[in-house]
C-alpha cells in the first residue's frame, strides 16, 4: 500500500496519506490547517520496501551482473526506476509495454524511451 506525503505550502508541516489504490483520486488537505497546498514528495520508506519487493530474486539494477539484462523480468526497469526516484507514476501505457517486454514483445517506441528522460518524454 502506497503511503503518499506531502508537505503543506502554507505551515510547512509534513503529511502522510496512506493511498488503497493507484487508481483512486483523492483530494489532501492538510490535517493541521485544513489548506489544499501541499506538495508531494515520496515515502523514502514505502520506496525502498516496494523497490526491494519488486525486484527481489531478479537481480540488483544497481550492480547489475552479466545475466541481468538476459532476465525478461528487468526489461524496463531502469525506467521503473527513473520515475521512482522522481516520486512519479509509470504512466500506465508505458507500464504496460513494460509489461509486453517482459513477455517478449519489444515495442519500438519503449526503445527511443529508454534513452529519453522521462520529464522530457511526458511534460
Ligand atoms: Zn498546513
Amino acid at each position: 500500500m502506497p503511503i503518499y506525503e506531502f508537505i503543506c505550502q502554507d505551515c510547512q508541516r509534513k503529511i502522510s496519506f496512506l493511498v488503497r489504490s493507484l487508481s483512486t483520486t483523492f483530494t489532501a488537505k492538510c490535517s493541521y490547517c485544513g489548506s489544499a497546498n501541499l506538495s508531494r514528495t515520496i515515502s523514502s520508506f514505502a520506496y525502498h520496501k516496494s523497490l526491494k519487493t519488486v525486484w527481489e530474486g531478479s537481480g540488483n539494477p544497481e550492480h547489475p551482473g552479466e545475466d541481468y539484462y538476459k532476465d525478461p523480468r528487468n526489461i524496463g526497469r531502469w525506467v521503473e526506476k527513473k520515475f521512482q526516484d522522481m516520486g512519479q507514476e509509470l504512466p500506465p501505457q508505458i507500464k504496460e509495454e513494460i509489461q509486453a517486454a517482459r513477455e517478449g514483445v519489444m515495442p519500438e517506441p519503449l526503445k527511443d524511451f529508454q534513452s529519453a528522460s522521462p520529464t522530457a518524454a511526458y511534460d
